[in-house]
């Protein structure tokens, strides 16, 4: 049995700590936030307690559908038929069927055959290494033509990564587009899923359980030093406390690991350090009426400096509507500075002019959520710059959201990293 300390108590340690709990070792999990959840726990809003950030499930989110089981909560998953839109020059397009495609007027027949088929081919293949090597952009034009990544994917790229557009990996978007395109009840029909009670639920559920089985989580405990003595952790330092630790599972952002482990090689700091992250400024609004029947609304549109929002209630109805505008940035922008309300009257702006039927008085209240580590920038051979999830220093594994590269954030991926790091100790 060995002393576990895990730094985070996001999805991913609470996962690590239930595992090492089940494995019989102490488990200490210490988390600088009031609440447990990390990017999936909740705040009240319009009456309700919901997602801080936006979150859905999709069919293959194997690892969140096995945790569920475990912890006995399977039968609060939910499954709703959904649809996708896109914005473009004042209109919504739908854009959730074949037939959405061969009906879009921005693009012509030879173009729209080449992209179905692309996206078709991308939910049924397998295998990624050929794609990873590729900048987005290239794969695109290669599969459907420039007018194609003109017209769909240039815009939504810039408004979230910025001066990183150009550098996001093929083999990363294409995760993103297989595990919505196979999220499907029939070939014209999305079906996405959330969780009764919101991904709150599932939070609850994993530090009762962690509990239960001996494990102590400490909140508003933020750590400051991984201590290490001749190359092997032997204790963490968070506010007044030393952990004493024979292990220590890190699940908070790898850029934070060079300040918080001195003792780390200057190499594996400086690839640390390397690893880029956009900041989110998450603008949540309710409002008395729906904007569009659509859950996803992409924009692409000169005069709209934003990629979509999601008109979350759509999907999980919870007695009021709720939209969420995420506005992804990198944290040098000069927007990162902006005060929330001005990123309030932005955003009800922008959705004034997709539905223009929207009064002032729509907007019943609002809430931002800031992060500033909220989706890494994973460009091509992503991998080969990583650090070893087993550190130089022994008894110290670390990973955040880029380690399952090439997926993308999620819920199921960071269960199943938890569980592998536990299952390493
Ligand atoms: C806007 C947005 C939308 C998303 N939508 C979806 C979705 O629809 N579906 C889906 O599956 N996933 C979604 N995700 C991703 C999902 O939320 C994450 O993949 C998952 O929650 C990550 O969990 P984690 O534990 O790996 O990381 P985190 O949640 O980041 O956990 C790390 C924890 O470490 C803590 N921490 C940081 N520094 C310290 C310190 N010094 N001391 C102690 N603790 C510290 C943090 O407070 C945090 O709680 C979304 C994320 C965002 C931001």
């Amino acid at each position: 049995m060995a002393r576990v300390v895990i730094l985070g108590a996001g999805i991913m340690g609470l996962a690590a700590a239930l595992r090492a709990a089940q494995l019989g070792h102490h488990v200490d999990v210490l988390e600088v936030d009031s609440r447990a959840g990390g990017m999936a726990a909740h705040l009240d809003f319009a009456g309700v307690s919901i997602e801080r950030f936006y979150h859905f499930v999709c069919r293959s989110d194997a690892m969140t559908f096995a945790i569920m089981d475990e912890l006995g909560i399977s039968d609060r998953m939910r499954w709703v038929p959904t649809s996708l839109a896109y914005y473009i020059d004042g209109r919504l397009h739908d854009w959730s069927t074949p037939l959405s495609l061969l009906k879009f007027p921005h693009l012509d027949l030879i173009s729209k055959f080449r992209y179905g088929l692309q996206m078709f081919l991308a939910t049924r293949r397998r295998n990624w290494s050929d794609l990873d090597a590729l900048p987005v952009r290239t794969w695109i034009e290669r599969g459907s033509g420039r007018r194609v990544y003109e017209t769909l994917w240039r815009r939504l790229l810039e408004l979230k990564f910025f001066e990183f557009s150009e550098d996001v990996s093929a083999a990363w978007i294409w995760t993103r587009l297989k595990r919505v395109g196979t999220s499907r009840r029939s070939l014209f029909q999305e079906e996405l899923g959330y969780i009764e009670g919101g991904s709150e639920t599932l939070v609850t559920a994993l530090c009762t359980a962690v509990e239960q089985l001996g494990g102590r989580i400490h909140l508003s405990r933020p750590v400051q030093l991984v201590e290490a003595k001749n190359g092997r952790v032997i204790a963490v330092h968070a506010g007044d406390r030393i952990f004493p630790a024979d292990a220590v599972i890190s699940t908070v952002p790898a850029p934070l690991l060079p300040e918080l482990v001195p003792d780390l090689p200057d190499d594996t700091k400086a690839a640390y350090r390397a690893i880029r992250n956009i900041g989110v400024v998450c603008v949540m609004l309710h409002l008395r009426q729906r904007v569009s029947p659509y859950f996803w609304v992409n924009i692409v549109d000169p005069t709209i400096e934003i990629p979509g929002f999601i008109e979350f209630t759509n999907l999980r109805p919870v007695g009021a509507n709720i939209v969420y505008v995420p506005y992804y940035m990198p944290v040098t922008h000069e927007k990162w500075q902006w005060s929330n309300e001005r990123f309030v009257q932005e955003a009800f702006g922008y959705l004034r002019q997709v539905n223009s039927t929207l009064r002032e008085t729509d907007l019943l209240d609002s809430s931002i959520g800031r992060l500033r580590y909220a989706q890494p920038v994973c460009g091509p051979r992503f991998l080969e710059t990583l650090p070893k999830v087993q550190t130089p220093i022994a008894g110290l594994q670390a990973a955040d959201t880029c380690y399952y590269y090439p997926e993308d954030r999620g819920i199921s991926e960071s269960v199943r990293f938890g569980r592998l790091m536990a299952e390493a100790l």
